[in-house]
């Protein structure tokens, strides 16, 4: 599997699918990537059942002023899982939400 270092998206092609970068690498067991795009209701959810699996969880705040809540949080995240506990993840993830 190979790895877009600008996008941290993984990819099955030569070339990234989201920036078009063709210096794609090797990904490596440690390489946070990306895995999705959740609400903060369902953030909390993932992230508390994943660290249950000792899975380390990275969560970047997504979007303009628009979807930031009056609280001044963001509504929705970014979320990057390593690449080693990406497809334990996934199970996870669709366990909790369905495919
Ligand atoms: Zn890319």
């Amino acid at each position: 599997m190979l790895f877009c270092e600008k996008c941290n998206l993984l990819s099955e092609k030569k070339k990234c699918e989201n920036c078009g970068n063709e210096n794609l690498r090797e990904v490596n067991d440690n390489d946070f990537c990306y895995f999705g795009l959740f609400c903060r209701g369902d953030l909390f959810i993932l992230k508390s059942n994943l660290q249950d699996k000792n899975i380390d969880v990275a969560v970047v705040p997504f979007g303009g002023f628009d979807i930031i809540l009056p609280d001044r949080t963001s509504a929705y995240f970014k979320v990057y899982i390593k690449y080693k506990d990406f497809s334990q993840a996934n199970e996870i993830k669709d366990i909790l939400f369905g495919k």
